[in-house]
């Protein structure tokens, strides 16, 4: 047996609680992994409250990350004991995810833990870490540098908006971080930022161009804040886009691709091709310090989720949170 969180649906509502749950009922996947940590991502957040129908067959363990040590495995690549970490891949969404004390996935879905990271400090880092790196390796290879000029990050109190200004900011670009709130700015610029402005600036209806302002942004927020973005951004540049906190809309015009040559580059991690993976983990190990990550998360039990999960879509939660499945 061992705990887990369970989702249900009871008349079209989302119940969930931890329940003790027979290993027998973890049937996909030829990995068995005791996991260590999960983490509470915004989409685990939708998930667990019902908000929107990130859930595909109930019942379901949230948990669209974790990391653990291998406990059975049959699959080439992996032995018990094994140190590793799983994004996405529908964990969570179409079978059972990370909020739980095991989980059974297929390995070719799992990425060896890079050795300088714990098990804690991978979910520490979390989706939102990894998709941090990807949004700012999307940027690199479009052709962004640090000398281009200042990188907008929008959500910058967000996990994946925490993540990017500490990653840009250790690559050397000057980072501007809009936030709607202003009492956090001390912590973010001790993340990195140079600059804080209010995200009211960047929220409401705008116009199809505005003035020439970022070299490069990540954008956390989608809606109109994207299309303010694209519309700021300088000649040439180019906006990692992730989330949808603001909205899933994108209010936008053609103006400033077709005018300015602006590029919108759009980040998913859920199923993103193995070695992108490798590679983000791998330079997440490089560039960021310990105490980068751990001033990013706070840690709560599993029972703890449920009530975390709403007050995190209420915007009242910063940074990581860490989830101690074994508490
Ligand atoms: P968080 O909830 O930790 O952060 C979201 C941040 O967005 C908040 O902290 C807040 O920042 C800002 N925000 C919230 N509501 C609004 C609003 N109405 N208008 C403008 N800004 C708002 O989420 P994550 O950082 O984990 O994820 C950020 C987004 O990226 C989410 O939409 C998530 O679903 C998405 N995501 C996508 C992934 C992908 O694969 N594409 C992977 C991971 C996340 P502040 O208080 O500073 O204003």
């Amino acid at each position: 047996m061992f705990n887990a969180l369970l989702l249900e649906k009871q008349d079209d509502r989302t119940t969930a609680s931890v329940q003790s749950i027979d290993e027998a009922r973890l049937v996909e996947g030829d990995v068995l992994v005791r996991v260590d940590y999960s983490t509470l991502n915004y989409k685990d957040a939708l998930a667990i409250t019902g908000k929107i129908p990130v859930v595909r067959t109930f019942p379901m363990v949230p948990g669209i990350d974790f990391a653990g040590i291998v406990e059975e495995s049959g699959h080439v690549q992996y032995k018990p004991g094994d140190r590793v970490v799983l994004n996405g891949w529908g964990a969570g969404e179409t079978h059972w995810g990370g909020l739980a004390q095991k989980a059974r996935v297929l390995g070719d879905h799992l990425i060896p833990l890079p050795a300088s990271l714990t098990t804690r400090q991978a979910m520490a880092l979390g989706t939102a870490g990894y998709t941090a790196m990807l949004c700012v390796q999307a940027l690199e290879r479009h052709g962004a540098r640090p000398d281009d000029g200042d990188v907008l990050v929008t959500g910058a109190n967000g996990g994946v908006g925490s993540f990017a200004i500490a990653i840009l900011a250790r690559l050397g670009y000057r980072v501007v971080a809009s936030t709607g709130r202003a009492s956090e700015e001390a912590r973010l610029r001790e993340l990195g930022a140079a600059d804080v402005i209010d995200r009211s600036t960047l929220s409401a209806p705008g116009k199809p161009l505005a003035k020439e302002r970022w070299a490069a942004a990540v954008d956390c927020v989608g809606s109109h804040t994207l299309a303010n973005v694209c519309a700021s951004l300088r000649y040439g540049g180019a906006v990692a886009a992730c989330g949808l906190a603001q909205g899933m809309d994108l209010p936008a015009t053609v103006a400033p691709f077709i005018l300015r040559g602006v590029t919108l580059l759009g980040v998913d991690s859920v199923y993103v091709p193995r070695e992108r993976r490798l590679d983000a983990w791998a330079s997440i190990a490089d560039e960021l310090p310990a105490e980068t990550i751990e001033h990013v998360a706070s840690e709560i039990a599993l029972g703890e989720a449920v009530d975390v999960a709403s007050r995190l879509l209420q915007g009242e939660v910063k940074g990581r949170v860490i989830v101690d499945v074994n508490r």
